[in-house]
């Protein structure tokens, strides 16, 4: 049911509407706000995989919306599609500075649109999929579901969001910090400790399939999540 998450920044209702309708069709997430203030506070809890924002908005513009994303290490690689009005194509220049990915061009066709976000996802390395997989690890987003080997697996719902996230962003190195700010979100107050009371359980349920060893401790910095390439090793 659920591929790539997406934040729709446009103030005219009935686009987007329109947005919701051909992104929720190709089996998005889809948030909407209707402003970029709006959109700041909404990004202060868990982020989307992808923006969709208008140039044009009342109060702070999508260009300064996403400069001042790209100025906030967590925003910073957050990738971002604008909407334009024809007419504003002689300004992409100044919208490609901000940190703009792309434009899209009004009117567009829901063909186009998909095509574009999913060149970008793809560009990210952002996995558009309902099923994530690393070796013997197995997550089916729709269906909110782990399976190692092929069985499914209990997993308890913060180190199902903590695996999504690894698995949706592999081989590199987060913070405690970071990792609450993603997966928790912003603006939920917990301490740094809690991070590593979860990545503990997460080991704990993968020893068994020889994978704990992918979510490693990095001294003085956090953690990381690194898949084996070897072929699957067997659980019993
Ligand atoms: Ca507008």
């Amino acid at each position: 049911m659920s591929k790539a998450t997406i934040l729709i920044i446009e103030d005219e209702a009935e686009i987007r509407e329109m947005l919701r309708f051909s992104l929720e069709r190709a089996d998005y997430r889809v948030h909407e706000a209707e402003t970029a203030e709006q959109a700041l506070e909404k990004l202060q809890g868990r982020l989307p995989d992808l923006l969709l924002v208008d140039w044009m908005l009342p109060g702070i513009s999508g260009v300064d919306l996403i400069r001042r994303l790209r100025r906030d290490e967590l925003t910073a690689n957050l990738p971002a599609i604008m909407l334009t009005a024809r007419g504003e194509e002689t300004d992409k220049l100044n919208g490609f500075d901000s940190g703009v990915d792309d434009f899209l061009t009004k009117p567009f066709s829901p063909k186009e649109l998909l095509a574009r976000i999913k060149a970008l996802l793809r560009r990210y390395g952002v996995q558009d999929s309902e099923q994530l997989t690393a070796g013997i690890l197995s997550m089916d987003l729709g269906q909110h579901q782990l399976s190692i080997n092929g069985t499914v697996i209990e997993i308890g719902p913060t180190e199902y969001r903590l695996l999504e996230f690894f698995l949706k962003k592999p081989n590199r190195v987060y913070s405690r910090e970071q990792l609450l700010d993603s997966v928790w979100g912003r603006n939920v107050y917990v301490e740094e400790r809690t991070v590593d009371v979860h990545i503990l359980r997460l080991r704990k349920l993968l020893t068994p399939f020889g994978c704990d060893s992918w979510v490693q401790t990095v001294r003085g910095a956090g953690y990381r999540f690194t898949p084996e390439t070897v072929p699957a090793q067997g659980s019993n």
